[in-house]
């Protein structure tokens, strides 16, 4: 069964005006469409790699024949990162979490404002391209960084940290070049206006 492109689970310009119709659609149709069909084409005739799940794949990017393995951690990478990005947004969100995570925000950054202002310094210093992430490791919430593609479940002999994203936040400038050119930061600012904490909240929740 070959990968997919998954649909964006709103309309285009559903995020507007944090973030613009025409990047969405650039960066769904175009940039997620690439790594889904170069990650296809990648692992196509290996079986075993076929039969594999995306994190799965990720996991265990060792066992991914050499002349491979490096197009299928930039595009499986890919195609799992903006899988999990676009559900990590919805219309009419943002604000503040509550419950749960808040508490536990509260207790590893000091407030809220202040794991925010560390998730955007995270996106600020990841030079050229990658993501900034919050994830859960060893039972503690961490906020790291990892470059082009790369992801915290890959490890950390590939992506340099490990732990389970619970929230990611895309800083190639293609996610924010049409509509905020060289502001990275204003677009982390906006990011924070959509991001769909009920749904990072269930990801933290959940069973492993
Ligand atoms: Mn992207």
């Amino acid at each position: 069964m070959a990968h997919e492109l998954p649909p964006l689970p709103y309309a285009k310009n559903a995020l507007e005006p944090s973030i613009d119709a025409q990047t969405m659609e650039i960066h769904h149709d175009k940039h997620h469409g690439a790594y889904v069909a170069n990650l296809n084409k990648a692992i196509a005739g290996n079986a075993t790699l076929e039969g594999k799940s995306l994190e799965a794949l990720l996991r265990d990017l060792a066992s991914v024949p050499d002349n491979i393995r490096t197009a299928v951690r930039n595009n499986g990478g890919g195609h799992f990162n903006h899988t999990l990005f676009w559900k990590l947004m919805a219309p009419g969100a943002g604000g503040a979490p509550t419950g749960k995570l808040a508490d536990s925000l509260h207790a590893a950054f000091g407030s809220f404002d202040d794991f925010k202002a560390k998730f955007e310094t995270a996106g600020m210093g990841r030079f050229g391209s990658g993501w900034a992430w919050l994830v859960v490791n060893g039972g503690q919430l961490e906020i790291v960084s990892t470059a082009n593609q790369d992801n915290p479940v890959m490890g950390k002999a590939i992506a340099g940290c490990d732990g389970k994203p619970v929230l990611g936040c895309d800083v190639w400038e293609h996610a924010y070049y049409l509509k905020y050119q060289n502001r990275r930061a204003d677009y982390l600012q906006a990011f924070f206006h959509v991001v769909n904490w009920d749904y990072v909240s269930s990801k933290f929740t959940e069973k492993a």
